[in-house]
């Protein structure tokens, strides 16, 4: 059996491992780096599209799922997933093709997204399915955003664990993680290789703290957020906290909290979501914008680095109303206007440049990711005889690898991409 990088190697984003059985060809995740233009894809041997069997994807982040369709160009694999991934992708890939389409960069045809679509099957946490005739997969709840799974996977004997994005710890929305136990090999995510996170409930209490001193002194707080899971933990989290100004959620965020409140059975505490939902001000027509500042308040919008969504607007209009401020509460990749606004307090888009020096500007780090206690108690859990660190900056994956080596005496090898190796040799 062997494993090939073709992403996430060394890097976030594009996610993609090639498992090659004796019979059979299986990809983990098959996603985009949308950060870096020149490296987009991940590094499929072309000739492999025609014949790779499936396609198991961890969960619906488009650093995971956003170049599926290309292996449609000249194939039809089967594709698993979650059942509540499904959807997402869904929206996500659609947004995807008109993003491209208005900025005139390279995507997927429509007709390949739609094979996908055909070719896709949904999965449930803990059920058994045969990806091929000699490969089974499990997901197990990741604890990330809806439906994201790490996969267990069968082959040859053998127990091979791909972990996609995990986080052991609580949250509003979910549970922390369901890790397994004895894996041969374990891919794991790296993001927080080098560090912690505040303590959850510490966290929460600043947070909430930060928000009642602006809209206190009369001023309102603009939160852009991801569509995707972060949204609807940070208005829960409002909710629960009763906060006494009106709320707001604006952007793809609302589709996707729709899908959210079909699967009540995946989250920790559907009632608080359900009602958190019901208790939120839904922007569905543009002129309600113009009216959200009108007293204190706080608008969760999209999109949560502000390259896009009803965000860009607000982040400008905010600039007027005193005492302000903008809150991320999602990790800021270098190069988006986002990690601009909270360095340099300047908001530059191709279109805008304003100056934002009134505003307070933070960033709290809810992360949806472990941090480097959780990787370190996956590891002890799966207590793996080799173990491969991708999805991370090269320093965050050099050091989990140092620790899994020293710590837990096994094979450790943070792989550059392209990189293959035979397991046989490690097992
Ligand atoms: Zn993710
Ligand atoms: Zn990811």
């Amino acid at each position: 059996m062997q494993l090939s990088f073709l992403g996430a190697a060394r890097e976030v984003g594009r996610s993609a491992v090639l498992l090659e059985t004796n019979k059979s060809k299986v990809v983990f995740d098959y996603g985009m780096k949308m950060s870096d233009e020149e490296n987009r894809e991940p590094q499929f041997p072309l000739p492999v599209h025609g014949f790779l069997d499936a396609a198991v994807l961890s969960h619906a982040h488009l650093d995971h799922s956003g170049a599926l369709p290309f292996l449609f160009q000249a194939g039809e694999p089967q594709v698993l997933t979650h059942t509540a991934s499904v959807p997402i992708v869904q929206l996500l890939l659609q947004d995807s093709m008109k993003i491209a389409a208005s900025n005139k960069t390279r995507c997927f045809r429509k007709p390949q997204f739609k094979r996908m679509l055909r070719n896709t099957d949904g999965m449930s946490y803990g059920k058994t399915y045969h990806a091929t005739s000699d490969v089974s997969v499990t997901p197990r709840d990741a604890g990330h955003i809806l439906g994201a799974a790490i996969v267990e996977a069968e082959a040859e004997g053998r127990t091979i664990v791909y972990s996609g994005d995990f986080k052991t710890e609580d949250t509003c929305l979910h549970k922390g993680a369901d890790l397994p136990k004895n894996a041969d090999a374990l891919i794991i995510e790296a993001t927080y290789g080098d560090r912690d996170h505040p303590p959850r409930k510490q966290l929460e209490d600043e947070f909430l703290e930060a928000i009642k001193g602006v809209t206190d002194n009369g001023g309102s707080v603009l939160l852009p957020c991801f569509a995707v899971g972060r949204t609807q933990e940070i208005i829960t989290m409002l909710y629960a906290h009763k906060l006494d100004v009106p709320v707001y959620m604006d952007g793809m965020s609302r589709a996707v909290t729709e899908i959210y409140l079909d699967f009540p059975e995946l989250l920790k505490d559907y009632e608080q979501f359900y009602n958190a939902m019901k208790w939120v001000n839904w922007i569905v027509a543009p002129p309600q914008r113009n009216d959200v500042f009108n007293e204190p308040s706080v608008i969760v919008s999209t999109a949560g680095m502000l390259s896009g969504g009803p965000a860009v607007r607000y982040v400008q209009d905010i600039r007027d109303v005193d005492r302000s401020a903008v809150f991320f509460t999602g990790f800021q990749v270098p190069g988006t206007p986002g990690r601009q606004l909270l360095e340099e307090k300047r908001f530059e888009t191709e279109r805008v440049s304003a100056d934002c020096s009134g505003l307070d500007v933070r960033h709290f780090d809810f992360s949806a990711h472990a941090g480097k206690d959780g990787l370190h108690k996956m590891l002890k859990k799966a207590s793996p005889s080799v173990v491969f660190v991708n999805h991370g900056e090269e320093e965050q994956c050099e050091l989990l690898r140092q620790w899994a080596e020293g710590e837990l005496g096994c094979y450790a090898f943070a792989p550059k991409l392209g990189e293959k190796y035979k397991l046989e040799d490690y097992l």
